[in-house]
């Protein structure tokens, strides 16, 4: 991954850059920001950036030796943590094991211009609808890889994907390392939500706030990369509010959208005909499904409650539709007011959580449907 492979985000390049060739180099960097926004792809292009020993002002030489050891992303001194399902029985209990795969997996991302998501990665995985997550054997392997020799490298990386994942031993581990730093060491931390990670962490990293990209650097790549019209593509652009994967998702023919909004008009139409068997049904057929989709359905949920209450506000550039959507929110829009937005949203955001927790999930779609006939007619 190189910097100019990355979609907008000029000034955090410039940054980024500059930074390094300064020799500013903190040991502890948090990139913070939504998926599609390029965190991920920014921190890796600078991990290369500061290895590279012909860069330029702007971006790695891809011709030194450490540049082609980054090609392969098989550097001796960069080393991977990210969220897993353990295997005991094929012997995938740490992300080393999982590294064939997950090289391969990120060398095609790069390949095709592909923005991901935790969904992406496990799609790869035999996960069997696991929670992914960076167990506690991982710290094992943290404290082997930080206190055993730097091969070659100027900079050894640790490069840790999603952090909020990390089991507490795990994070305690890392922050030990955070506070007293093996020398020329670099730890790059990348999370959609700093809530969830140890605080002595986010407070002792320096944050590199990613926001949305810029919506004419997004337009210009949904033309280039999907050789979409530029009008199409500004829409899509505004539509996916400056995140690169949601803008995938709407191209890409088979996403998950039509079939959410389609479950998110049941679960409302079933509280408001208080149809306790539809219900039932309902929760059984979202226990079926893994729980990072069924994550990804309350979060769903959450975005239709915001975007129709905002269409109640009359408000049409505050909103971020899809047509389908729009079209359910015209009549649907009325039914969420300031009397139950709030309670909507802490609800379907409680549900989320429950998931996250491992709570029986058949039993949280229910509940949830049963808290919805009264919320949807105040
Ligand atoms: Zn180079």
């Amino acid at each position: 991954m190189f910097f100019k492979d990355i979609i907008g985000q000029d000034e955090l390049k410039q940054q980024l850059t500059e930074s390094a060739r300064k020799g500013v180099v903190p040991h502890a960097r948090l990139f913070c920001g939504k998926e599609g926004n390029g965190g991920f792809q920014l921190a890796l292009a600078y991990a290369r950036y500061l290895n590279c020993t012909g860069r330029s002002e702007t971006d790695s030489c891809g011709v030194c030796p450490s540049c082609i050891k980054y090609n392969e992303l098989a550097h001796p001194d960069l080393h991977f943590v990210f969220p897993m399902v353990s295997n005991k029985s094929a012997k995938k209990e740490v992300c080393d094991d999982y590294l064939p795969e997950w090289r391969a997996f990120l060398k095609e991302q790069i390949a095709e211009h592909s923005y991901f998501t935790i969904d992406t990665w496990l799609g790869r995985l035999d996960s069997d609808n696991k929670q992914a997550v960076i167990y506690a054997a991982e710290s094992d392997r943290i404290i082997y890889k930080m206190t055993f020799r730097i091969y070659e490298a100027n900079y050894r990386i640790l490069f840790v994907w999603m952090p909020e994942r990390m089991n507490d031993t795990c994070a305690n581990k890392l922050l030990k390392f955070i506070e007293e730093p093996p020398p020329n060491t670099a730890i790059l931390m990348i999370t959609d939500s700093p809530d969830g990670i140890l605080g002595t962490i986010v407070s002792r990293s320096q944050l590199v706030q990613v926001r949305p990209i810029q919506t004419e650097a997004l337009t210009k790549a949904i033309t280039d990369i999907w050789g979409v019209q530029e009008m199409d593509a500004a829409q899509i652009a505004h539509l996916s509010e400056g995140n690169y994967f949601k803008a995938m998702e709407s191209l890409a023919v088979d996403n998950d959208d039509a079939y959410f909004l389609d479950r998110f008009k049941v679960i409302m139409r079933n509280g408001w005909s208080r149809n306790i068997v539809a219900m039932k049904s309902f929760a059984e057929e979202m226990a079926s499904m893994g729980r990072e989709k069924q994550k990804k359905f309350l979060t769903f949920c959450q975005r239709q409650i915001r975007e129709n209450f905002i269409h109640c506000l009359h408000e049409p550039s505050l909103n971020y539709m899809s047509k389908e959507e729009a079209d359910f929110s015209k009549n649907f829009s009325p039914y969420v007011n300031e009397r139950n937005v709030m309670e909507l949203m802490d609800e379907l955001s409680l549900a989320e959580r429950h998931i996250h927790q491992n709570v029986n999930s058949k039993m949280v779609f229910f509940d949830l449907s049963m808290r919805i006939i009264v919320l949807i007619k105040k």
